[in-house]
């Protein structure tokens, strides 16, 4: 196995540093932070068809849907402002524009808390097509919050790297999507580091 496919995961869907995916719905919203690719320079929703193709097969939009500029930028958008909350999750300061983006999305999507006669309650958006969708997103980050699962879904810390990995150790203190890549990355940069300084010395 290369380090590579470490990061990435030899599998369709497979999590960098063989981590297991995000439990439940938030499996979801990770896809929806990875399917921007920084060190690939990949971006599944880059645009309005790709991004349809990839919201569709992840049910949050009808099948052929047509998408425009304006709903793709909209979507990288929320993506890159759950990113930063992601990265704070590891200790990083957060982008205060971050919430901004995600606030205004939300009220476009107008979530709504409805409540059933079994005792049950739903929090949805009213809003549908990309809105929507986006709201469905919001909707799982809340209850992850909730749930006290939030703080374990992290962007990896390494700048040329930002994958949202799923952190199940028992002290949630990583910060690196792969210790054997990113990981490794940092501590070589830093032995450079110590090392460079060492000579100049
Ligand atoms: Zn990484």
């Amino acid at each position: 196995m290369t380090a590579l496919d470490d990061r990435m995961g030899t599998e369709p869907g497979a999590q960098p540093g063989r981590r297991a995916p995000a439990p439940g719905d938030l499996a979801i919203v990770q896809a929806f932070v990875n399917t921007g690719d920084v060190e690939a320079g990949i971006d599944r929703l880059g645009d309005p068809l790709r991004a349809a193709t990839w919201m569709a097969r992840h049910g949050l939009v009808a099948p052929r849907s047509d998408l425009d500029d304006g709903s793709v930028r909209r979507l990288i958008e929320v993506r890159e402002a759950l990113r930063a909350l992601l990265l704070a999750s590891t200790g990083e300061p957060l982008d205060p524009s971050a919430t901004d983006v995600l606030n205004g999305a939300a009220a476009e999507a107008h979530l709504l808390v409805g409540f059933e006669v079994d005792g049950t309650s739903w929090l949805e958006p009213a809003a549908g097509g990309v809105d929507g969708a986006i709201g469905l997103m919001l909707g799982i980050v809340f209850a992850s919050m909730t749930a006290g699962t939030w703080s374990r879904l992290k962007a990896c810390v390494e700048d040329s790297c930002r994958r949202a990995f799923y952190d199940r150790s028992k002290n949630r203190s990583g910060v690196w999507c792969s210790m054997r890549v990113c990981g490794n990355r940092a501590k070589t940069r830093a032995y450079r580091r110590r090392h460079a300084g060492g000579l100049s010395a």
